[in-house]
C-alpha cells in the first residue's frame, strides 16, 4: 500500500483516507508530534500462547503487540518505543530458560531476542526481573541491544541517591532526531529514568540481600530529575514500574505513581506493575488521576496492561521554546490486541508480527516440551467431579501449596507462632462451563500444565490475619452454595445454580460440618440475609471448638483477600501479607520440590447428617469412576442430568 500525505492532514491510501493524528494535522513550524509506546508486564509472553492450557491465545503476546507498533511507526513521524519492565519472568518459558537451558555468554534470552527485532529505545527493571537471582538478571541483559535504566537499585549507598552505586545505570539521555511540522529536523535530548518497587529486598530477599539495596521510588526521582535536566534533558519520562495508587506521599510505596507525578521535571509516565490498564474505569475516581483523559497530576501517563494485552500510547505536541523543547500538549491511549464480545468470545484485532516470533521460536518449541513433560507424580488422582460436595483432592492440592509456601515465608515474621489456614475454592467444576468442565489428571505423572488445570486464574497469593469469628463467617459465605433442605425429604437439588464454585472456599486447617437444613446465613452475593442463621457446626481448631476471639493467618488469593465474593474478613484490610507469586507457579515450585505428591483429600469438612433425607446433585458423568472413593459422603449413582451431566444422590 503507497501512502500519501495529503494538505487537509489525511494519508491518502489505495485503501482510502485514514485521518491523521490531530497533533501531527496541527504540528506547525516549531511544533513535532512525538509518540511515546510503551509496553509492560509482558512477562516473557512472546507468542500468542497459553503455555499451561497448551493452546493459542489471542490475550497474549508481544508479537502481537508488535503489530501495534509496527502500524503506529507506519502512520507518525516521530516515534519512541519503550518497555517498563518485567519482561524475564512469567511464563513457562522463563522457567525453562532458568532452570533448564540457562545463560551462558553466547545465547540471548528468547524475549531479549524478540524486543530486539522491534528497536526499543530503552528498557527497566520490573519487580520480576529479580526472580532468578542476579546474575542471571545481568546475563540477560547483556543480550540487549536497548540500554535498561534502574535508578533505585544501588550496589553502594551514598549520602543521597546521586552518590549511590547502582546496579545499572539510573538514567540514560537519548538524543532523538524528530521533523517539525514543517518538515524540518530537529534534535531533542529525551531523558529516561528507571524505577521499580522497593519491595524486591522483601520478595526475593533469597537473591537480593548482601548484593543489592533499594531506595524509595519518590525520593530518588527528586534527587536524579534536576541532575538530568542539568545533563541537557529536554523532556523527562519516567520509566516507572509500579501502580497507581495513594496520592499522598510516604516512604517506600510499592504503587507510587501518582505522588512520582508530581515530582517537578517529569514529563510523562509509563507505569506497570498492577496489570491493569490506563487511562480506562480500573482508575475513575483516584485522587490525582484522572481516568478518562490519561493523566496523573496533569501530566500524561500510561498503563498498558499485561502480557501484551495492550500498547500504552503517549502523544506529545512538542513545542521549541526559548530554554528548549517543552511538551505543550498531550493525549493518551492504551490499544488492546484483542477485543471481549457480549458473549465472552475474544476477537483478535490485529495478527503476529512473525520477526517477532522468529526470534524466539526455538526456545518457545522447547518450552512446549518442557510443559509436556511430567515434573513430578501424584500417587493420588486429582479429580474436582466432587469438589462441590465433600473435600476433594483437586482443592487440597491447592491448599497444601499455599501452606508450604506461605509456612516458609512467615516462619521469621511476628505471625510464625499463629494458626496459618489455607483457604481454596474448586475453579473447574461443572455449571455454565458443561460437563467436561472438570479437572481430571490421573493417578501418575504430573506436567507442568496440567497445573493449569488445578488453578485457571493467574492469581498471586495473599494471606490475611482474622479472628476465629471471621473464619466461622468466611465459611457461612462458602455455604451459599447449598439449597436449604428439608429433613427427611428426598432428592431435593443441593446446588445453587446461581452461586459460582470460585466462590465455595474450602478452609484447610479446620474442620467443620455443613447443616443445610439451615437457611443460609448470606446470600449469593455476599449480603448478609439471615443474620441469625448458622449453617456451620462443630467447627474446631486442633480438636477442640475455635475460640472466636483467636487469631489466625489464612493463605488465599488477590483476588479474595481484596474483597472478591464479599466474604467476611476479606475486605483489603485485613491483608498481612502480599506475594509476588502467582499461585499456580507455587503449586508448580510444590511439585517439583517434593517430586511425589499425594494430595488425598484429609475429609476436614462434611455435610451434616439429616437422617432419612436424600439430596441430588449433576457432575460430569466421567465422576461415576470416583463416586465410590469419596470420604465422608455416601454417593450413588442417580441417572442422567441434564445436558449432558450425570445425576448423583447423596444420603445425607
Ligand atoms: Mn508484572
Ligand atoms: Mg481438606
Amino acid at each position: 500500500m503507497n501512502f500519501r500525505l495529503t494538505r487537509r492532514g489525511f494519508i491518502a491510501s489505495t485503501a482510502g483516507f485514514i485521518a491523521l493524528h490531530p497533533f501531527s494535522a496541527r504540528a506547525a513550524a516549531n511544533q513535532a508530534h512525538l509518540r511515546i509506546l510503551e509496553t509492560t508486564d509482558i512477562h516473557v509472553n512472546v507468542f500468542p500462547w497459553d503455555y499451561y492450557a497448551d493452546r493459542a491465545s489471542d490475550t497474549v503476546g508481544l508479537a502481537r503487540t508488535a503489530a501495534l507498533i509496527d502500524s503506529i511507526r507506519a502512520e507518525a513521524t516521530n516515534t519512541f518505543l519503550i518497555d517498563n519492565g518485567d519482561f524475564l519472568q512469567g511464563t513457562p518459558m522463563g522457567d525453562y530458560m532458568a532452570y533448564e537451558k540457562g545463560l551462558d555468554g553466547s545465547t540471548v534470552h528468547p524475549i531479549i531476542a524478540a524486543m530486539n527485532t522491534l528497536g526499543y529505545e530503552a528498557s527497566t527493571l520490573g519487580n520480576h526481573e529479580f526472580n532468578y537471582g542476579l546474575d542471571f538478571l545481568m546475563k540477560a541483559l547483556a543480550g540487549a541491544n536497548f540500554p535498561v535504566v534502574s535508578a533505585n537499585v544501588v550496589t553502594e549507598m551514598g549520602a543521597t541517591p546521586t552518590a549511590d552505586k547502582t546496579l545499572l545505570k539510573p538514567y540514560t539521555i537519548v538524543t532523538k532526531t524528530i521533523t517539525d511540522g514543517a518538515g524540518a529536523e530537529h534534535q531533542v535530548k529525551i531523558g529516561l529514568i528507571g524505577f521499580v518497587p522497593p519491595q524486591i529486598m522483601v520478595w526475593d530477599s533469597a537473591n537480593l540481600t548482601g548484593k543489592v539495596q533499594t531506595r524509595d521510588i519518590v525520593e530518588t526521582a527528586r534527587a536524579w530529575v534536576p541532575q538530568m535536566k542539568e545533563a541537557g534533558a529536554d523532556i523527562i519520562i519516567a520509566l516507572a514500574h509500579t501502580g497507581i495508587g495513594q496520592a499522598s506521599f510516604t516512604e517506600g510505596l510499592e504503587n507510587a505513581a501518582v505522588p512520582l507525578a508530581a515530582v517537578e521535571g517529569i514529563d510523562a509516565l509509563l507505569t506497570g506493575h498492577q496489570h491493569l490498564v490506563f487511562p480506562g474505569p480500573d482508575f475513575k475516581g483516584a485522587e490525582g488521576v484522572d481516568a478518562d483523559a490519561g493523566t496523573i497530576m496533569g501530566k500524561p501517563a500510561v498503563m498498558g496492561g499485561f502480557w501484551g494485552s495492550h500498547m500504552g500510547l503517549v502523544d506529545l505536541m512538542l513545542e521549541q521554546t526559548a530554554d528548549g523543547w517543552k511538551v505543550a500538549d498531550h493525549m493518551v491511549e492504551a490499544r488492546p490486541i484483542y477485543k471481549r464480545n457480549e458473549d465472552r468470545s475474544i476477537t483478535a484485532l490485529v495478527s503476529d508480527v512473525s520477526r517477532v516470533e522468529e526470534a524466539a521460536k526455538a526456545d518457545h518449541e522447547a518450552t512446549l516440551a518442557y510443559v509436556r513433560r511430567p515434573v513430578g507424580e501424584t500417587k493420588a488422582p486429582l479429580y474436582s467431579y466432587f469438589a462441590l460436595v465433600a473435600d476433594d483432592p483437586s482443592v487440597q492440592i491447592v491448599s497444601d501449596a499455599q501452606v508450604w509456601y506461605m509456612k516458609q515465608i512467615l516462619a521469621n515474621s511476628k505471625y510464625a507462632g499463629l494458626p496459618l489456614l489455607s483457604a481454596a475454592a474448586p475453579f473447574k467444576a461443572g455449571g455454565r462451563g458443561g460437563p467436561d468442565y472438570y479437572t481430571d489428571v490421573p493417578a501418575g505423572p504430573v506436567a507442568i500444565k496440567n497445573v493449569a488445570d488445578l488453578y485457571l486464574y493467574p492469581n498471586t497469593v495473599r494471606a490475611v490475619k482474622i479472628t476465629g469469628a471471621q473464619v466461622k463467617d468466611w465459611l457461612e459465605r462458602s455455604a451459599g452454595m447449598f439449597n436449604q433442605v428439608s429433613p427427611g425429604g428426598s432428592d431435593q437439588p443441593l446446588l445453587n445454580p446461581d452461586f459460582p464454585s470460585y466462590n465455595f472456599d474450602i478452609i484447610d486447617g479446620v474442620t467443620y460440618k455443613i447443616d443445610v437444613s439451615q437457611p443460609s446465613k448470606f446470600d449469593k452475593d455476599g449480603k448478609l440475609a439471615n443474620p441469625d442463621a448458622s449453617r456451620i457446626v462443630d467447627l474446631m481448631y486442633d480438636g477442640k471448638p475455635i475460640d472466636p476471639a483467636a487469631e489466625f493467618v489464612v493463605a488465599t488469593n488477590n483476588y479474595r483477600a481484596g474483597g472478591g465474593g464479599n466474604f467476611p474478613g476479606a475486605d483489603g484490610s485485613t491483608i498481612i501479607y502480599v506475594a509476588p507469586d502467582t499461585n499456580r507457579d507455587v503449586i508448580v515450585r510444590y511439585i517439583v520440590e517434593q517430586k511425589s505428591i499425594d494430595p488425598k483429600a484429609d475429609g476436614n469438612w462434611t455435610f451434616a447428617p439429616l437422617p432419612g433425607t436424600t439430596v441430588v446433585f449433576d457432575s460430569g458423568p466421567k465422576g461415576a469412576q470416583y463416586a465410590g472413593d469419596v470420604k465422608g459422603v455416601q454417593i450413588a449413582p442417580a441417572g442422567d442430568g441434564e445436558n449432558g451431566f450425570a445425576r448423583f444422590r447423596i444420603t445425607l
